[in-house]
């Protein structure tokens, strides 16, 4: 196995910081690659709960004038991790959401903030830590999305590159103006294979057309991305680059997400023995006002409240859910029109809908040991996460049939599979609610629902076989930019 050196670029990562899937990926992928011979290195901002704990980092550069402000490049590790940070503290020192004020809305300078972090890592790429040298710089989403823009547009010999898109809706749109405060030609606003973006500039769409690999976190999505639609207005330099963009499916920590060891469900179980999901479900029925109860099934939201997540949906299947006699415990944060409707929905069905408005990763593991099923009404999904913790707990998918959740769920109509869940199509609240009904009918079939919950366990949800396919695409990079 020829060792592979990677310098992984990413906004958030977890257990640092955390806001969705991507932080999941970047925090999990560069532990499962050790076992496939590729060191991969992750640069990151210095926010303040990273400053924090990487207190002990050691100081590789310093400029007394980064971007408008002082910056240095820190290297250190964290759980098993192995980072650079980058520590500016006008760009970074914002306590709370890495991208968005208290009110919610864009910081004004992110432009600059993702620059400053792309520019970095683009250097890293060309030696500027002699100690790590990578072979590849591996970006992720928009805010990663100038590293190979940086080293397309500086000239001369570069390592490959790879950009991942974790969402296509957010490209990283902004005024051609920006370009002379970060360090970019303006020549390179007009580049319509380049930076330039209708009329403006897109960090997500420079590293889509510049990169030499383009990955998405599941073959289907990386399908639907090629059309307008599904492309969001990149459908057609995706289907232009058909050639090298491929679909890498995500995988889940699984020793985070091990019912057997989980230190935040009331009782653990193994999946030889379910008989505990019973004990937790009580458990999440009173943490939810729900009416303590065996036979209703519970389903299980845990999710962003947004348009992309469908729930609006979920929202209008509410007559089906409780003329079905089921029961409903949503946890999420979001949209405030659709907080606001969850929680009139809950107020007007005590004992049958539960809402917990917010962020909260231990009451995620609770809703996983203990709802029956785990609802996921996307109107698209890249890959989608908490589908393959269902299927880790013994929770049913109940999932649109979009992007990842087509790749990860097998649908119980499915001929010569081992079905594993519910899919339904088109994405509408009637094709919902017609799969609530069949959810139901199998529920109360113990055997059939058994059957699911014995697939869905059996599943390989780890990081193990997708992180061999992230190594053989750097390798293949390798070799044909070699050739
Ligand atoms: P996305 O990245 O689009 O938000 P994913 O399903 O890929 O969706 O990843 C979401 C991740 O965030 C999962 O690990 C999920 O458990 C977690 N999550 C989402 N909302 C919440 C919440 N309100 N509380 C706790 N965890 C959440």
């Amino acid at each position: 196995m020829t060792p592979v050196r990677v310098l992984a670029v990413a906004s958030e990562v977890y257990p640092i910081i955390k806001t969705g899937g991507l932080a999941d990926v970047a925090g999990a992928l560069p532990i499962a690659l050790k076992a496939h011979g590729v060191e991969m290195r992750t640069l990151m901002p210095g926010y303040p709960d990273v400053m924090r704990r990487l207190a002990g980092a050691a100081e590789l550069r310093s400029w007394p004038d980064y971007f408008g402000g002082s910056g240095r490049l820190l290297a250190g590790s964290h759980d098993g991790l192995d980072l650079f940070v980058l520590d500016v503290p006008h760009l970074y020192a914002r306590p709370g959401n890495p991208y968005v004020t208290a009110e919610g809305v864009d910081w004004p300078d992110n432009g600059v903030r993702f620059a400053a972090l792309s520019r970095v890592a683009a250097d890293i790429g060309r030696g500027l830590v002699p100690a790590f040298v990578p072979d590849v710089v591996h970006a992720h989403d928009w805010q990663g999305g100038l590293a190979p823009a940086y080293l397309h547009y500086d000239g001369g010999p570069r390592p490959g590159t790879v950009m991942t898109i974790h969402n296509m809706a957010y490209q990283g749109k902004f005024d051609r103006s920006l370009a002379s405060a970060i360090g970019l030609p303006s020549h390179a606003t007009f580049d319509v294979h380049g930076l330039e973006y209708f009329g403006g500039i897109s960090f997500l769409k420079a590293g889509l057309q510049l990169a030499d690999r383009i990955t998405t976190v599941s073959p289907t999505y990386a399908h639907e991305i090629q059309s307008d639609e599904g492309g969001m207005g990149l459908g057609g330099l995706l289907r232009e680059r058909s050639s090298v963009l491929s679909g890498i499916l995500n995988g889940i920590d699984v020793e985070v997400w091990n019912p057997q060891t989980d230190p935040h469900i009331a009782y653990r179980f193994s999946s030889e023995d379910l008989a505990f999901r019973a004990a937790n479900k009580a458990v999440l029925q009173q943490q939810f006002n729900l009416d303590s109860s065996d036979e209703a099934p519970l389903l299980g939201v845990i999710s962003r409240l947004s348009w992309q997540k469908g729930l609006d949906l979920l929202l209008e299947a509410i007559p089906t859910i409780l003329d079905q006699r089921m029961q409903l415990a949503l946890l999420g944060s979001g949209d405030r029109d659709l907080q606001d409707r969850y929680q009139a929905a809950a107020r007007a069905n005590p004992g049958r809908i539960g809402v917990t408005i917010g962020y909260d990763e231990v009451l995620a593991h609770l809703i996983q040991a203990g709802s029956d099923a785990l609802l996921v009404p996307s109107r698209f999904e890249p890959c989608g996460l908490t589908q393959l913790c269902a299927l880790r707990y013994g929770a049913i998918p109940i999932v649109s049939r979009v992007g990842g959740l087509e790749d990860t769920i097998v649908d119980i109509g499915e001929a010569g599979r081992e079905a594993t869940g519910f899919k339904f199509a088109p994405v509408t609240a009637d094709a919902l609610a017609g799969s609530l009904r069949k959810a139901n009918a199998a529920f109360h079939d113990k055997a059939a629902w058994r059957r699911l919950q014995r697939s869905g366990l059996a599943t390989d949800v780890s990081w193990r076989n997708r992180a061999g396919e992230y190594a053989a695409l750097y390798r293949g990079l390798m070799a044909s930019r070699r050739a």
